[in-house]
């Protein structure tokens, strides 16, 4: 399968049509941006690794029973997967308090929840991805009541999965985010991507960050947390 029209070109990836109109190449960039595209660089090697990641992730999910729109990896950066309609919700699933969390609720960074909690936002750019419930979800038209019950159902048990990997790891998931789509049947699947710029990753023992905030906060070391992150993966996976 090649890569034929550039359908659109994103923070951190590109999409690609194909010969198949159920079907898309997805490219990794190195590209990084945060706080809603203001800060911008480069992390050299993010790409591979999240291509990698990402596709490792999804297919021990498909095992576990989740449908994703994985199909295979086509490259170092480039992933064949199956086209959807993105429902434009972005789902955060946090274990532990931190990031906006943290900031808007006046929480301490590292408490640690009893249960995880799980947030919407409307995945907009220009409106900087508002906080969402489930009636404002309703309200906007961006899904049905039924979608967004099987929606939070696959993410909690992503949230599951995701940690018994990681822990098995040495790693700790404070929180991460995922997005699906509609497949032109209707079905729900997980979508687009799952690597350190979408999750946070604190290293067990000293907590240390190996994720994405290395890059927003400027702590150093992002290229080497994001190598060691995909090393500990394959190491125990
Ligand atoms: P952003 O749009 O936030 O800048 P990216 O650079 O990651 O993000 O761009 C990838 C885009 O592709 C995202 O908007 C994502 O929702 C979308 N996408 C991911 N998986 C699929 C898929 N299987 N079919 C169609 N679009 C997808
Ligand atoms: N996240 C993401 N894309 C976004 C917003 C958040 O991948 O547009 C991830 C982020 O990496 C973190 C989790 O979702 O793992 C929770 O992010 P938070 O709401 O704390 O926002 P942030 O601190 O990134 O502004």
């Amino acid at each position: 399968m090649e890569k034929q029209e550039l359908l659109y070109e994103g923070k951190a990836k590109k999409v690609y049509t194909t010969q198949d109109p159920k079907l898309l190449i997805v490219a990794y960039k190195d590209d990084a941006t945060a706080f809603n595209g203001q800060k911008k660089g480069t992390i050299h090697g993010k790409g591979a690794i999240n291509n990698r990641m990402t596709n490792l992730l999804m297919d021990r999910l498909e095992r576990e029973g989740i449908p994703t729109h994985l199909v295979e990896e086509l490259s170092g950066r480039e992933t064949l997967v199956k086209k959807v309609s993105i429902i434009p919700v972005e789902v955060i699933v946090r274990n532990i308090a931190a990031g906006s969390f943290s900031k808007r609720y006046g929480v301490e960074e590292g408490v640690v929840f009893d249960a995880p909690t799980l947030e919407f936002s409307y995945k907009n750019d220009d409106l900087g991805d508002p906080l969402l419930n489930d009636d404002h979800a309703l309200a906007l038209g961006l899904a049905s009541r039924e979608e967004l019950a099987l929606i939070r159902k696959y993410s909690l048990n992503v949230n599951r999965l995701l940690r018994e990997i990681w822990g098995a790891c040495g790693i700790t998931l404070v929180d991460f985010k995922v997005e699906f789509g509609r497949l032109e049947d209707g079905t729900i699947v997980l979508a687009d991507e799952i690597s350190p710029d979408t999750c946070r990753l604190w290293n067990s023992k000293t907590l240390e960050r190996m994720d994405k905030d290395r890059f927003r906060r400027d702590l150093g070391g992002v290229e080497e947390a994001y190598v060691q992150v995909m090393n500990r993966l394959t190491g125990g996976l």
